[in-house]
């Protein structure tokens, strides 16, 4: 027998602003999707009936009628087999925004609008064509809706305000952004030298840890500033607009308990890392490794700098945070310093 789920409607450009207080009710069902319930309003999947927050109405729903595949979706526009084999396997909604990659896809508008109707949350459809340069700007093209790229995610009780086609987000990471807030002690002293947006550094600082946050593109930059204040952890912060090269120096006298080493050339960057990290101190170094020399070569280069500076490198983990490319993978390496 099909299960019954509540859902509570409201107008559309009231979504966002909804989702947040159904969240803060405790209320708000993750597990399913929102979805367009007329032109005017969406569906919001609850596990209660709302009482702090303002909606049209609240519906009953048998089973799951409305959590139908792109498959489904296509298929409705008339797509045959082999072109619905070709669309994309999965997206990422990210606040109003899904972000997708459309490989061989035969109409990447018209996956966009089936996405459209599948996530009445969002009015944007990105698809990503990758990730460019040293300052990991994003290639997206907007490729249906409304093209707004601005929007604010929360993942695990944190925002993440962003303009998609100014800076990356991996939803890929999602697991290890919320890892980093487990693993930091209350007033820990945390270096998260690529901060980005935040990605790290905000689930850190609500944990409680101090961190310094450098990050040189200025894009970025902005949103980090914007995130710790929406996040309410802009005393736990210090942020720095710069190389972190030019930052460390600073603080060889009064080193780290923690370093955070989020980008993919991070290994480069271990001398100056070291250079600020306490005895015993505990360093997350990230890396794009071919699966062929994972764990070996991030353990050795990491073993092989601290011994450069006559410090020893205890790998406690290497963890594979995502798949990068077909052979690659994305692993992070957990090691003490001592
Ligand atoms: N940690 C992020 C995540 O989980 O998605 C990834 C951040 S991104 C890969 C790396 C960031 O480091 C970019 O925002 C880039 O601008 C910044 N960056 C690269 N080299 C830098 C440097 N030498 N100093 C400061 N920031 C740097």
């Amino acid at each position: 027998m099909s299960e019954e789920t509540l859902a509570a409607i409201v107008e559309k450009p009231r979504t966002q602003a909804a989702i947040g207080s159904l969240r803060a009710e405790g209320i708000y069902d993750d597990d399913r999707s929102v979805y367009e319930a007329s032109g005017d309003t969406v569906a919001i999947p609850v596990t209660e009936t709302p009482v702090d927050t303002d909606v049209l109405e609240v519906v009953r729903e048998e089973g799951e009628p409305r959590l139908r595949t792109l498959a489904d979706h296509l298929r409705e526009r008339g797509w045959s087999e082999d072109d619905i084999d070709d669309a994309p396997a999965s997206w990422a909604v990210l606040g109003s925004v899904i972000l997708v990659e459309m490989g061989d896809a035969r109409d990447p508008a018209a996956v966009g609008e089936a996405l459209l109707s599948m996530h009445g949350q969002a009015d944007t459809v990105l698809a990503r064509e990758g990730i460019d340069g040293e300052h990991r700007q994003p290639e997206v093209t907007v490729v249906a809706g409304e093209g707004d790229t601005e929007t604010v995610h929360c993942e695990h009780g944190v925002e993440y305000a962003m303009d998609l086609a100014d800076v990356m987000f991996s939803p890929g990471n999602k697991a290890e952004r919320a890892r980093m807030g487990e693993v930091v002690d209350e007033g820990e002293r945390t270096l998260d030298m690529f901060a980005g947006i935040g990605y790290f550094t905000l689930p850190m600082a609500r944990a409680g840890a101090q961190v310094t946050a450098i990050e040189r593109n200025p894009d970025s930059f902005q949103y980090l500033l914007e995130n710790t204040m929406r996040n309410g952890v802009s005393e736990r912060v210090e942020p720095y607009r710069a190389d972190n090269r030019d930052v460390l120096a600073a603080y060889e006298g009064d080193p780290f308990d923690r370093i955070v080493m989020g980008y993919y050339e991070a290994h480069e960057f271990l001398p100056d890392a070291l250079s600020v990290l306490a005895p015993g101190g505990t360093v997350h170094m990230h890396e794009a490794t071919p699966e062929t020399l994972v764990p070996d070569r991030p353990v050795g280069r990491l073993e092989d700098a601290a011994a450069a500076v006559g410090r020893e490198g205890d790998v406690r983990d290497v963890r594979r945070v995502k798949g990068y490319s077909e052979g690659v993978c994305h692993v992070v390496v957990d090691a003490t310093v001592r």
